[in-house]
Parts: structure tokens; sequence; C-alpha cells
């Protein structure tokens, strides 16, 4: 009989490899994992949780200008990044420890090494250049930020990896990029005093979400001082006595003390030894997977961002978790990929869920729609400007909802609870029969009642 060391061996203790190690753990399988960084993974180490923290830190600010229309006078306030950072590590730092812990408590055996497959059973640790021998191994080995591979000073500039241990908060910065990550970041830099401007190669950024969504951070970024440079990239990045230049396509230069970049990320599997184990990658470099997360080697599968599927933590955990439920736990159930919600941490805040008007006109022909841009409460005594945008897509057949798509305060947490409705088929006429909670935002979702009318044209 062969022998295996494992039952399974997880490459990556990211959010998808450590909740497939636990479970199937928890399951009676014996389980190993490597993982080359730190535990936690993206999410954890340089993701989700740091980026929602430093997030938190820079809408201060604005709650320190908003006091005053209420009647508060608020001393003179000052920001220091190192606290911040220093908070911020400890946090994490703790939060790695819960991870390891949980790992050890389920009985897994953890490896701090890099693993490289060396066939369809095989995983060569670079540490102790052991192998081991399993008889099913999980590639769980996330992403990576990429950088143009042609772009001339690419030493000179940073990625969300290095924003997170920055020295000092730049006092001029440059992101480049226009999807989730160049958002966010434009807005924490902005929030804590950065003068920053956002450089996108289109003519608006969050290509991919709703139109109304896309338009209004366009309005409101400017309005919390973000510059947005369209239709620009960097051809070459220099190196000055007073920071950084970057030159731009068609002419044209922005300088800054750091230019970060947040141009999407590629699967991590550079070096893997895919090649050695016969596993296929799809283009782009991401490992190829059937909806059971099977590779084409019968033994290997993959969950996460190295997959080309959907890069968000919670996916890679329920694809984690649902592989180690069919393997180890009689329970077959596969991930599903309908409504997901998602957030952009951007200020204001993006939250959506389901359909964009123009993919609902496609699948559904004949849509309608409901739409509120109001002025927050709180607008009202401190004087903000900002807009929120509530926006709802239904399908004029069924009356279902497809599409719920909100910028605002809270905008994630809302959309999060609609998307439980939605998941369950909600249609219009339920958003209509449920009471309103009054005064909030979120009382928007359940009584617009005007279907929305594009403005007649002034031709017409
Ligand atoms: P990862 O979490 O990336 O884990 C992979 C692990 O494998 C890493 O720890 C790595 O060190 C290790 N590894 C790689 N190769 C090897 C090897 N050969 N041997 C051993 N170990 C190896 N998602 C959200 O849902 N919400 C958010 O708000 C959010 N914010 C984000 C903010 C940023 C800045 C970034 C970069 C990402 C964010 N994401 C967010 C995305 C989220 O972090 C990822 O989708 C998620 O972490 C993917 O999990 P994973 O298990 O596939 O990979
Ligand atoms: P995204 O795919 O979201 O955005 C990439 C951006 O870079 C797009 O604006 C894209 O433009 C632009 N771009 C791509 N290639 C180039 C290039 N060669 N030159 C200039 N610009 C370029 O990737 P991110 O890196 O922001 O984030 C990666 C993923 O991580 C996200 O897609 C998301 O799944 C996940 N994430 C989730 C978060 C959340 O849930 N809040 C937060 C952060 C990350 P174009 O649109 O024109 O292609």
């Amino acid at each position: 009989m062969t022998h295996y060391d494992y039952d399974l061996f997880v490459i990556g203790a990211g959010s998808g490899g450590v909740r497939a190690a636990r479970i199937a753990a928890t399951h009676g399988a014996k389980v190993a994992i490597a993982e080359e960084y730190r535990f936690g993974g993206t999410c954890v180490i340089r993701g989700c949780v740091p980026k929602k923290l430093l997030v938190y830190a820079s809408r201060f600010h604005d709650e320190f200008e908003d006091a005053a229309g209420f009647g508060w006078t608020v001393g003179a306030s000052r920001f220091d990044w190192s606290t911040l950072i220093a908070n911020k590590d400890k946090e994490i730092d703790r939060l790695e420890g819960i991870y390891k812990r949980n790992l050890e408590r389920a009985g897994v055996a953890i490896f701090e090494s890099r693993a490289v497959l060396e066939g369809p059973h095989t995983v060569r640790l670079l540490k102790s250049h052991k192998t081991v021998r399993a008889k099913t191994i999980l590639i769980a080995t996330g992403g990576w930020p990429n950088v143009d591979a042609e772009l001339e000073g690419r030493e000179h500039v940073i990625t969300s990896n290095e924003a997170f241990h920055l020295k000092e908060l730049p006092k001029r910065v440059i992101v480049a990029g226009g999807g989730y990550i160049a958002v966010e970041f434009a807005g924490i830099f902005a929030g804590l005093g950065a003068e920053t401007t956002l450089i996108y190669r289109g003519p608006k950024i969050l290509r991919g979400f709703d139109e109304d969504v896309r338009d209004s951070l366009m309005e409101e970024l400017p309005r919390r001082g973000i510059r947005i440079v369209t239709e620009k990239v960097f051809t070459r990045i220099e190196k000055t006595a007073d920071g950084l230049v970057g030159h731009m396509t068609g002419g044209g230069t922005l300088a800054a003390d750091q230019i970060m970049f947040a141009i999407g990320r590629s699967p991590n599997t550079t070096g893997l030894g895919l090649e050695a184990a016969g596993v296929e990658l799809a283009r782009g470099g991401a490992i190829k997977v059937d909806a059971a997360s099977r590779t084409n080697v019968e033994s290997i599968y993959a969950v996460g961002d190295v997959t080309d599927r959907v890069a968000l933590t919670p996916v890679a955990i329920r694809e984690g978790h649902s592989l180690a439920d069919r393997l180890y736990g009689m329970r077959a159930w596969t991930t599903e990929y309908e409504m997901i919600p998602t957030a952009v941490f951007s200020t204001p805040e993006v939250g959506t869920v389901g359909m964009t008007e123009a993919e609902a006109r496609t699948a559904h022909g004949e849509i309608d729609l409901y739409k509120a841009r109001f002025r927050p409460m709180k607008g009202t005594l401190s004087g903000r400007e900002e807009r929120m945008l509530m926006k709802l897509i239904v399908d004029a057949k069924t009356d279902r909802v497809l599409g719920c798509h909100i910028v605002g305060p809270d905008a994630g947490e809302m959309v999060q609870m609609a998307a439980i409705a939605m998941r369950m088929g909600a249609t219009k006429a339920d958003f209509d029969r449920t009471m309103a909670l009054h005064p909030s935002a979120a009382e928007e979702l359940v009584t617009m009642r005007e279907k929305w009318q594009p403005p007649a044209s002034s031709s017409s």
C-alpha cells in the first residue's frame, strides 16, 4: 500500500488554506500546512484587516470637522503615523497568534517554510530540504501585487505590501490604478492629510461597478481633496533630490514623495513546481480548477486568489471550507458565486450586491430602476456637502431585486443585510412591505416608490 505522511497537505496559510486545514483536521484527517511568510495570509497580514484599521484612522478627520456643527469645539488635532502603524502591527501580531493556535488546537502540523510541488503527491519543504508525501495537496498560495515589468524606475515605487510599513506618512502621494486597492488607499492617504493624486488609465475609476457608483465616486473623491488624473499611465519613474517624478503617457509629470502601484494582483504560481506535478494553468497564470476546486491532476486542488475566480476573503474561506467538508466530512456542497456582496472602503464607502444596471439590461431586458441621491442627515448640521446614493435594479417581469448599489457612510454594512433578502429572491414588493426604520439612511431601500426615469433630453 502507498504510504502517505498526511491525508492533506496545504500550501499557504491564508484565508482559504487555514480554513481548509482546520476543517479537514476537525473531520479527523491528518493534515499539515506550510507557510513561507506569516499565518493569516494577505487578508490578515497585509490586506483587509490592516487596511480597514487604516481606513478607520483616515475617517477621524471628518468627525473632528463635523463636530463643530453639533456644538463641539475640538482642540487642535494632530495625527501620528508611527503610533497608528505600531498599534496596527500589535493587532496583526495578536491575530496571527490566534490563527496559528487554532491550527495547532485542531491538530494540524505546521511548517514555517516555503513549500513547492515535486509531484502529484509530493511536496518539498525548502527550509528543511525534506520532502513529504500526501494523498491530497491543496494549493492556497494567494496572489501578489503587479508592477509593470517594463516600467523604467519600477524599483522606486511601492505596492500595498510596503504601504503598511512606511516609516512616515508621505506628504505627497500618487496612487496608480482605479480598482479596489487604489481607491481605498487614495482615501486613506487623503484622510490622513497627504496631498493625494490618483492616476488611472481609463476615463472613470472602478470599472465593472455600476455606472452611477462610478460617477458618484468621481464626484465625491475630489471633494475630499483627491485629485484624479484619467487616461494616463506612468511610463517612467525618476528619483530626484526632491522625491519622485512620474512621467506620463502623452507628456506631463507628477511629483510625489511616494508612488504606490495598485494595478491588480497576479496568482502566486511562479516557482511552485506546478510543471513537475503536471498542473495546468489558465491565462494570466492562475490555476485551472473545476467547480469542486480540483485541478487537472486528481490529487491536487486549489482555492482562493491563486485560482481565477473571485478574489475576496469570504470566497476563499468558503472554497476551503466546502472542499474540506466534501473530502473529509461527508458533506457535499460547493461554493456559490451569485450575489456576492462587496464593499470598497473608500470614503465615501461603496457597497454593492448583484447586477449592475448594464448587466441587468443584458440579462433581463426590461428592468425598473429606483434611485435616491440625498444628503445624509448628519450633513445637515455639519454642513458637509456629501451626497449619498441608493440604487435598486428590479426585473420588470418578475419584480425580483437584481442589484443594490449604495455609496455613503456604512454602505458595506447595509449591503450585507440587503444581500440576505436578495439571495432569498426578494422582490421589490417585499422591500416595499418591509417597515422603514426611521430615521436612517437605510430606510430609503424600503421607501423608494417612484420608478426612476431618465431626465428628458434638451432636444426632446
Ligand atoms: P492569501 O490570503 O494571499 O494566502 C496565501 C498564503 O500563501 C500567504 O500567506 C503566502 O505567504 C503563502 N504562500 C505563498 N506561496 C507559498 C509557498 N510556496 N509555500 C508556503 N506558503 C506560501 N478581500 C475582502 O474580502 N475584503 C477586503 O476588504 C479586502 N481587502 C484587501 C486589501 C488589500 C490591500 C489586499 C491586497 C487584498 C484585499 N482583499 C480583500 C483580498 C483578500 O485579501 C484575498 O482575496 C484573500 O486573502 C485570498 O486568500 P487566499 O487564501 O487565496 O490567499
Ligand atoms: P483591481 O482589479 O480591483 O483593479 C486594478 C486596477 O488597475 C484597475 O483600475 C485596472 O484598470 C488597473 N490596471 C490594470 N493593469 C494596469 C496597467 N498595466 N497599467 C495601469 N493600470 C492598470 O485590483 P486591485 O489591485 O485593486 O485589487 C485586487 C483584488 O483584490 C480586487 O480585484 C479585489 O478582488 C480584491 N480586493 C478587495 C477589496 C475589498 O473587498 N474591499 C479591497 C482590496 C482588494 P482597468 O479597470 O481599466 O482594467
